[in-house]
């Protein structure tokens, strides 16, 4: 099999040396392993558990776990780079990667940038060299629950799930829903509030907990087949008065709300799996119009108007990609309100995009690309999913955007 290119020419996009190798590894090992597992895992609705070894083989499951604590180190940059890499060729294994490099992002670079006194660090410190220590040891996989159904994972409402604070840690109790890795992870990382003893609750009381899945209390429930990301195996997580030991505390308590404040790109994290996926759709549109694609039918691209719809889904795709790259790059702590709705613009972007090209390249290619017996049917069902994910949905975008346009902080018309 031919290497494909990079998503994002090293030399032209002027990546770090660290960028370059770290997309390298995750091109070459998900085009040479992930591609050929993508359609049964899809088939079966099933969790990549395959991938997960491998990535844990190929020391890409502590990708941001810092080095002094044995991982990569990667950046945030870095790692939405080797993400959007992997979701080229299997876009539930890129997904639910990214739910567990969360958990070691956000305890990582992301809090170390929120400055912490030099005592919440010292805990801190020792806490997260626990999950490190899991993951870059014993290949342990952590997922990422924050939806409830409700408003909570909107951002507009404190989450219903609670942490009541007893001796040694919590009592948890709620209900996640669409659980991403639910029945696979070893952790449960997951959004609660922790009660206090007033009657308000608040979202800045927000804690980050890892729940061990086989804790008592802890269930898997409802079933799983969806239209799309079937790999991801997003179900329902039960928890009843489930203790939970301190050190498993993910993040220091109020840290969560100040990272969502102050590092609003975190939720970004999800996007480089759409723009896989929109790369993937643009790479097998071009194939197959030339005759390259195993099983094709013979190259079809004297067509003018295939030929017109192919230059504007690269169109597409360039915007797309431009808009991203610039927004990723201006990831940081406390970002100007323009790079945050920038961030907003490329988040919405990435998604709805994603759909697009797959719907423009199904349409290009004709009926015969649309059979099971090809990937493009899967990468446009996958794409759906995208604008789906809150707290940065297509839609909860478009509102902030919006309105974070028309009126200042603390503006009304009142
Ligand atoms: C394949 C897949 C995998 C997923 N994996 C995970 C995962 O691992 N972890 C996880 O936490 N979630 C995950 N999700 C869930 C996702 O992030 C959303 O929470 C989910 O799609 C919301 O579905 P909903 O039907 O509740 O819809 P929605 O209607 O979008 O939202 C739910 C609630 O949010 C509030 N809301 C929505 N829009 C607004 C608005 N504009 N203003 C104020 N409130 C609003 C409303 O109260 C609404 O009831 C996954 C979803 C999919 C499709």
């Amino acid at each position: 099999m031919k290497p494909d290119a990079p998503l994002f020419e090293p030399d032209e996009f002027g990546l770090t040396e660290h960028e370059r190798a770290l997309t390298t590894r995750a091109r070459e090992l998900a085009q040479s392993t992930f591609t050929a597992r993508a359609a049964t895992f899809d088939r079966e609705a099933r969790f990549p558990t395959e991938n997960y070894a491998d990535l844990h083989r190929a020391g890409l499951l502590a990708i941001c776990v810092p080095r002094e604590h044995g991982g990569e180190g990667a950046s945030f940059r870095a790692y939405m780079l080797s993400a959007a890499e992997i979701g080229r060729y299997c876009g539930a294994t890129a997904l639910t990667w990214n739910m567990h490099v969360c958990s070691t992002l956000w305890t990582g670079p992301l809090t170390d940038d929120l400055g912490l006194d030099p005592d919440t660090r010292a805990q801190h410190d020792v806490r997260r060299r626990l999950h490190y220590e899991r993951i870059v040891q014993r290949g342990a996989v952590y997922s990422q629950s924050f939806s409830e159904g409700n408003a909570a994972a909107s951002g507009s409402a404190a989450f219903s799930t609670t942490a009541r604070k007893v001796d040694g840690g919590w009592i948890v109790n709620g209900t996640k829903i669409f659980a991403s890795l639910s029945g696979n992870a070893h952790y449960y990382g997951i959004l609660c509030t922790e009660m206090t003893d007033a009657h308000t609750v608040s979202r800045r009381q927000t804690a980050y907990l890892a729940v061990p899945a086989d804790a008592d209390g802890v269930q898997v429930t409802g079933s799983w087949d969806p239209l799309g990301m079937r790999g991801t195996v997003s179900r329902n997580l039960e928890f009843r008065d489930v203790f939970v030991p301190e050190h498993e505390a993910l993040m220091p308590a109020g840290h969560y709300y100040q990272a969502v404040t102050r590092w609003p790109h975190m939720f970004m994290t999800l996007t480089p799996t759409y723009i896989g996926i929109a790369q993937a759709a643009y790479d097998f549109t071009v194939r197959y119009l030339r005759g390259e694609w195993p099983g094709a039918p013979l190259a079809r691209r004297s067509a003018a108007v295939k030929q017109l719809n192919v230059a504007d889904m690269r169109i597409r795709l360039e915007q797309t990609k431009a808009l991203w790259f610039r927004a990723i790059t201006d990831a940081r702590v406390d970002p100007s309100r323009d790079q945050v709705q920038r961030a907003y613009c490329a988040q919405f972007s990435a998604m709805e995009n994603a759909n697009e090209l797959c719907q423009l390249a199904i349409r290009t290619c004709g009926g015969q690309s649309m059979l099971k017996s090809l990937p493009l049917e899967r990468l446009y069902r996958d794409s759906r999913c995208g604008s789906l994910m809150l707290p940065w949905s297509a839609d909860l975008c478009l509102e902030r955007l919006g309105r974070d346009t028309l009126y200042l902080p603390g503006e009304s018309d009142s």
